[in-house]
């Protein structure tokens, strides 16, 4: 995993606190587990006494263990990557049910978006270089599997009163449970501008919520000595340019799965596209853009968006 990571310049650990976060109360009755999983850092956070949290734990390193085998574009051996390399074009047909909903929840956005998001990309990463041996399948669900992960490890926990969990992979976050969790929105531009605040703004989550952050800053493509956004525009296989974040929160009725999904789609959008886009089809989701502007940073939320921001280090815009 390390090789890859470094080959492409991620810098995982930093991503994968895009939102950091701290209880509202106590810190002390928290406990994390943390290990790598999926090309990233998996983390849970536990409040309260839980009963078999050892059991939990294991559950949610399975569950992503077992999707990784599934929704890997890297590992030549996942499903996904197989079955690329098969030419396969009826992915709901081929796919094990399992993870029928993670396609079909990509294939929807890309028809929505008009292939702003496009799992197609894969093919141009690969061409730019992204994986050992030119082994990236050409199909990739990295923008959304994660945020699938998440709630497919979620259904495997129920807590009980005054329990609370937070599920954290690579930045893509869920909460379960009655009690709510602050979470810091990273500034991108803190990690290479150490005057910078190092979060832009915080908000509250509750029970059921997720959250998820596209950012191009800590992650990224070296292409001739240039940096490139990982992020390309699915319609031109451009890599995108002009926003250097995006953080999307979800009520539980659209989940992590679309929270990921849509951060990378609105990432592609930018907030003239994507706020119609989201009051089209997603009303329920709340969106921030933080435009790349390091010199003049400012904050390009949603109505509903901007409500929920507390402590804004930057300037608030609506759409
Ligand atoms: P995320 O961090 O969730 O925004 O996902 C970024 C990853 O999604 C990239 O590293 C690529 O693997 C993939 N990707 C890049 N551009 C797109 C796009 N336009 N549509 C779908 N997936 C993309
Ligand atoms: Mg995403």
């Amino acid at each position: 995993m390390n090789r890859k990571i470094l080959t492409l310049g991620f810098a995982v650990l930093a991503l994968a606190t895009a939102c950091v976060l701290h209880n509202r109360q106590t810190r002390d009755d928290s406990r994390t587990f943390r290990w790598p999983s999926m090309g990233t850092i998996a983390q849970v956070t536990v409040r309260g006494n839980l009963a078999h949290e050892d059991d939990l734990i294991a559950r949610v390193r399975d569950s992503y263990t077992h999707l990784e085998s599934r929704l890997s574009a890297w590992d030549p051996t996942s499903e996904l990557s197989r079955l690329a390399a098969d030419g396969c074009t009826n992915w709901l047909a081929a796919v094990s049910p399992d993870v029928r909903p993670c396609y079909a929840a990509a294939l929807r956005l890309a028809r929505e978006s008009k292939n702003a998001f496009n799992p197609a990309v894969g093919r141009t990463l690969r061409t730019l270089g992204i994986g050992r041996r030119g082994t990236y399948a050409s199909f990739d669900l990295g923008a959304i599997a994660k945020g699938f992960a998440v709630d497919f490890a979620a259904k495997q926990i129920t807590t009980g009163p005054s329990e609370s969990l937070l599920l954290d992979l690579g930045g893509n976050l869920r909460v379960l449970g009655d009690r709510p969790w602050r979470a810091g929105i990273r500034n991108p531009f803190s990690c290479r501008d150490a005057s910078q605040p190092a979060f832009c703004a915080v908000v509250v989550l509750t029970n059921g919520e997720s959250v998820a952050t596209s950012g191009n800053y800590e992650r990224f493509i070296e292409k001739d000595g240039k940096r490139l956004s990982h992020i390309l525009d699915g319609r031109t296989g451009e890599p995108t340019h002009g926003i250097a974040g995006v953080t999307v929160i979800t009520p539980s009725a659209y989940g992590a799965t679309l929270a990921d999904g849509l951060s990378t789609t609105l990432f592609v959008l930018g907030p003239d596209e994507g706020a119609p886009f989201l009051a089209t089809y997603y009303p329920q989701a709340l969106a921030l853009w933080i435009p790349d502007t390091p010199s003049s940073p400012r904050l390009i939320a949603t109505q509903a968006m901007a409500r929920r921001l507390e402590q804004a280090t930057a300037p608030i815009e609506t759409r």
